[in-house]
């Protein structure tokens, strides 16, 4: 786990220097993500509900005065370097695939690659990697954010979310939606960004955990199935299926009242596949409308509600998540759900602030008597999006 104590700006300008032998131009930020609710809707063009957290990747940038782009990271020993002229999907790969395709995505969005100078980065980051806080994201919009002001580009942050998304899309090869970078990019201190994957139409919506004393509490169980990237693709096939079936574009397209039609129709898998999307969706919109007219408190069992759906009808959680969920339910959470793609990964809580050490005491302690590998439990701050850094 990293440690979000140490000033990942400041070793950012350090290891800066020491890579290159020169002070940057500026730093820049963002932050990884949680998705506070709206699970597997994305693609079935629904709503997700994503917050920026306080743990963030920096990157320290300077302009050289040729063509040629280097990056570095605390996370490896190497710097890459390419022509900025030659950036093409087919000749990135490793971690630099992120950076690099933000530039190479940046020139399909109308930058001049051919012109513009190139540039020394240096990432340094406290987001955990592959802990489904979306790290990838972080570094995708901290250098978006710096190469659209270094570049002079004034692209807004819809705009630079994009980038990202076709960068990973196509430089990484992954094929996500759009939710992380727009949490990364778009989050705003305690809210979160209520996001609809059809329309693309983002809104940030005040949470107000600060003022009612909640947290957000993270349990990453630390497990992760091989069966994940196979499941993932079930599920989607399954929706898809579903749609088809009921003659509609997208499962988004289905309100609760459709699922009696549904039952009549679908065999009991992809009607349970369905059912979760359907709910799942009405959840968020739920969440945004209870967070406006009731507050912060009212939203626990809607959380609850989303991971039962996503236990029994999409069937993606695994004992371990189970376990976390119904152990911070027992010791005073207002609501618990696992969250991210499933088969693994980690669990959030909304949790009264005085409450927190003797839950996470009590997760521990519930692993522990399982047999589980011991959870990572921290807190995490609702917070603002990417940005740049005073320089250190
Ligand atoms: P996550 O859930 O954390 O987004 P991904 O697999 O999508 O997991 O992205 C993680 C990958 O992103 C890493 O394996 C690495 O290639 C790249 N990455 C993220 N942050 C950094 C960083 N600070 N420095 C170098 N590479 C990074
Ligand atoms: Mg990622």
């Amino acid at each position: 786990m990293s440690d979000s104590t140490r000033n990942v700006s400041a070793d950012a300008a350090d290891g800066f220097a020491s890579r290159y032998g020169r002070e940057p131009l500026g730093l820049w930020s963002a932050p990884g993500r949680v998705n506070l609710i709206g699970e597997h809707t994305d693609y079935n063009d629904g709503f997700v509900f994503p917050l920026a957290i306080d743990r963030r990747t920096v990157v320290a940038l300077a302009l050289r005065d040729d063509g040629v782009a280097r990056v570095a990271s605390s996370f490896s020993d190497d710097t890459v370097e390419v022509a900025l002229a030659d950036l093409s999907p087919a000749v990135l790969s490793g971690w630099s695939a992120y950076p690099f395709g933000v530039a190479w995505a940046l020139g399909q969005h109308g930058a001049d690659l051919d012109a513009l100078p190139g540039f020394d980065a240096y990432f340094d980051s406290d987001v955990p990697v592959g802990a489904g806080l979306s790290s990838s994201a972080a570094i995708e919009s901290a250098i978006g954010m710096a190469l659209n002001d270094v570049w002079n580009l004034d692209f807004d942050r819809r705009t630079l979310a994009r980038v990202g998304q076709l960068a990973e899309n196509k430089a990484v090869g992954a094929p996500t939606g759009i939710m992380d970078q727009s949490a990364s990019l778009l989050g705003e201190r305690d809210a979160a960004v209520f996001l609809d994957c059809r329309s693309l139409d983002a809104e940030v919506i005040p949470l107000g955990f600060e003022p009612a004393g909640l947290e957000l509490v993270i349990i990453d169980t630390n497990v992760s199935h091989s069966h994940a990237t196979g499941g993932y693709a079930e599920r989607r096939a399954s929706c898809e299926a579903g749609a088809a079936a009921l003659h509609v574009r997208s499962l988004r397209d289905l309100t609760v009242d459709d699922l009696e039609r549904a039952e009549a129709v679908l065999d009991d898998v992809t009607l349970r596949r369905v059912r979760h999307v359907v709910t799942e969706n009405a959840r968020v919109l739920d969440a945004v409308r209870t967070l406006r007219e009731d507050g912060p408190r009212a939203i626990g069992e809607l959380l609850d509600a989303s991971h039962v759906s996503m236990r029994d009808d999409f069937e993606i959680s695994v004992p371990e998540l189970d376990l976390a969920v119904s152990t911070a339910q027992r010791n005073g959470a207002l609501g618990a759900r696992m969250t991210g793609g499933g088969f693994g990964g980690a669990a959030i809580a909304v949790v009264p602030s005085h409450l927190v050490a003797q839950l996470s005491e009590s997760v521990r302690d519930a692993f522990a008597a399982a047999g589980y590998t011991a959870p990572d439990i921290f807190s995490v701050q609702p917070s603002e999006g990417a940005r740049a850094e005073p320089s250190a």
